[in-house]
């Protein structure tokens, strides 16, 4: 009895632990989320270099309809391809799909999860540092 106790106030203890570990940077990223309005993104690229891009069909389906091809990585989840260092689809530091870009391009760097919207903070995004030092 007492070592099941023991047992069950240890996993209460990893538990709030855990909260208290994770809560200060989750309600960070959620207030973050509400200032979206004022993010300024500078067009800097660095989200389409240092970024993995996976495709949802949707994707897959939106830029095929619009004549992509030869995009899609090869071994493991579908994501773009990347050359030199960057998506394949950069140039010049521009999208040459803008229009017809993956979901987690538009989306990025404010996703929601579960009805709950949350910035993803990334070293390289000076926009998203201005944002945190408004
Ligand atoms: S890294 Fe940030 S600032 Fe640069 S293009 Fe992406 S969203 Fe915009
Ligand atoms: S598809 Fe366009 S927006 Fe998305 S990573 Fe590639 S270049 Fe950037």
């Amino acid at each position: 009895m007492y070592s099941m106790l023991t047992a069950t106030s240890m996993a209460y203890l990893i538990v709030f632990f855990a909260i208290v570990v994770s809560a200060p940077p989750t309600v960070k990223s959620i207030m973050l989320y509400h200032k979206r309005h004022r993010f300024r993104c500078t067009l800097c690229g660095n989200c389409c270099r240092l970024r993995i891009i996976n495709l949802t069909k949707e994707d897959i389906n939106r830029l095929q309809a619009a004549g992509k091809k030869d995009y899609i990585a090869v071994g493991g989840e579908p994501r773009l391809k990347r050359v030199n260092g960057k998506c394949i689809f950069l140039k010049d530091d521009r999208c040459l799909v803008h229009e017809h870009r993956p979901k987690v391009c538009r989306e990025f760097p404010f996703f929601k999860t579960w009805g709950i919207g949350y910035a993803r903070e990334a070293s390289f995004c000076l926009a998203m540092e201005n944002l945190q030092n408004e």
